[in-house]
């Protein structure tokens, strides 16, 4: 009975000096969205369509994105470039692009699908919204450039191979 008296207040008290050791120390709460948020260069986030150089739309409306997606929430509808209405620097572009983010499941098929590096999984991860329908992302949200201010990459080591792993060179 002693014994376990003396057991249950030593670990109320090791407990308690878990808590007394943060107390002093700072507070690692982030102020999203007023403070940036640290993110790992391989974190797959919210897709961006990227552009050339020139400006040119990489995308070329093939639909191979669409055709690897697991979950069909890749739309698009390709158009014919012309002289006058040149989009991209292939026959065709997407006309439509839509990616219905509420069933997309970050698995980067799109762009491991895609032959011309136009979709990519970018950093952004903050994609709540107050109406499902602001969810299916259009070609003009997509498109580059999109740099939210809140994201930070991290640029410290954040892959270490592990002897365990038995990861060669
Ligand atoms: S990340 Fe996966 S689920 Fe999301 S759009 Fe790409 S292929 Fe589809
Ligand atoms: S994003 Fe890539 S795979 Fe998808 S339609 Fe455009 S070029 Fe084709």
């Amino acid at each position: 009975m002693i014994n376990k008296i003396f057991g249950g207040s030593y670990q109320i008290l090791r407990a308690m000096g878990v808590t007394l050791k943060y107390l002093f120390k700072k507070p690692v709460t982030n102020q999203f969205p007023d403070e940036p948020v640290l993110v790992y260069p391989r974190f797959r986030g919210r897709h961006v369509l990227k552009r050339h150089d020139n400006g040119l739309e990489k995308c070329i409306g093939c639909a191979l994105c669409a055709a690897a997606c697991p979950t069909q929430c890749i739309r698009v509808e390709a158009a014919e470039n012309t002289e006058e209405n040149r989009r991209s620097p292939g026959e065709r572009y997407a006309d439509v692009y839509e990616i219905n983010m509420l069933r997309c499941i970050f698995c980067g098929y799109c762009a491991e699908a895609c032959p011309t590096g136009a979709i990519v999984l970018e950093h952004d991860f903050a994609l709540a919204e107050y109406d499902r329908w602001d969810a299916i992302y259009t070609q003009d949200r997509l498109l580059e450039p999109h740099e939210p201010k809140y994201i930070q990459i991290r640029d410290d080591e954040v892959f270490v191979p592990q002897e365990s792993w038995r990861v060669t060179k």
